[in-house]
């Protein structure tokens, strides 16, 4: 994929796509989706500073002594110094996933609206489609053979596209737009930035990667790993990532 800055304008006033996804990205869902690390405030250092603080101790390197300390806020869940290291992600994803991941109120959000924008609508087409579990009423499993699979993939596609036909010609009848998205399918993949503190991070990604979630948020939940792996290697050593 080209890099996102041979593709926009930055004359000054010019704006671009959101849909376009920052170069520190990780595609997920087939590559529908992604998600993007957009900035990044503090690293290591300032965790084991601001637990520190309370000696009056400062440091710029982190050394191993640090790392055991680090551990120990782990272990111990004195996640506080966490909190002054913050993400912003741009997250390109399924409305469904969406709804899931805002129940998370300790993050902060900027979507997309469906009231200023009627361009770039596309919908998730899940490749492999999983059956409904007799047991767990909330959970999937891979048991749809290859005829239901084909058959599944067929009418899913055929629904998306129905939505996007009856959202077009509503707003072709003069229908305002924010009547008109009540058509649009929860595949129709939207856009929204993420702001979160690393406490709270490691709190969503305990839940959100972990057999109990939607096969979809995981795929997003092991992404964001992705992205902050190298900015925090010893968390993600503790945290075995
Ligand atoms: C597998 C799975 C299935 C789920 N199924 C459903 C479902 O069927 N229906 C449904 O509605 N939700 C469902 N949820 C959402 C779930 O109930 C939580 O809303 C979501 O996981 C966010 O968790 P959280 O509140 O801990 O996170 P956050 O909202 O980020 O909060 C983090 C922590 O802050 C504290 N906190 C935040 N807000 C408050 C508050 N108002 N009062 C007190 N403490 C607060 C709590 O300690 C909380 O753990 C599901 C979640 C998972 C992971």
């Amino acid at each position: 994929m080209a890099k996102q800055d041979d593709r926009i304008d930055k004359a000054p006033g010019a704006t671009h796509s959101v849909n376009i996804p920052p170069d520190k990205h990780v595609k997920v869902l087939d590559g529908q989706g992604w998600v993007g690390l957009v900035q990044v405030m503090g690293d290591e250092t300032t965790m084991v500073n601001a637990a520190r603080v309370s000696f009056g101790k400062f440091t710029t390197r982190m050394t191993e002594r640090d790392e055991v300390l680090l551990k120990y806020l782990i272990d111990e869940r004195h996640t506080s110094p966490f909190e002054h290291v913050v993400f912003t992600f741009i997250v390109h994803c399924p409305l469904f996933v969406r709804s899931q991941w805002h129940r998370h109120r300790t993050w902060s959000y900027n979507e997309i609206s469906r009231r200023y924008t009627e361009v770039e609508l596309a919908f998730y087409e899940p490749r492999h489609i999983r059956g409904q579990s007799d047991n767990n009423r909330q959970a999937s499993v891979d048991v749809l053979a290859g005829a239901t699979q084909a058959d599944a993939t067929r009418m899913i596609a055929q629904a998306n596209r129905a939505s996007r036909e009856a959202y077009e010609a509503l707003l072709q009848m003069g229908v305002c737009r924010e009547q008109a998205r009540g058509v649009l399918s929860q595949n129709l993949m939207t856009t929204f930035w993420a702001t979160v503190d690393l406490g709270n991070l490691l709190h969503f990604l305990s839940l959100r990667d972990h057999a109990g979630a939607q096969w979809e948020i995981r795929q997003y939940a092991q992404a964001l790993k992705t992205l902050v792996q190298p900015l925090l290697p010893t968390v993600a050593k503790i945290n075995g990532w």
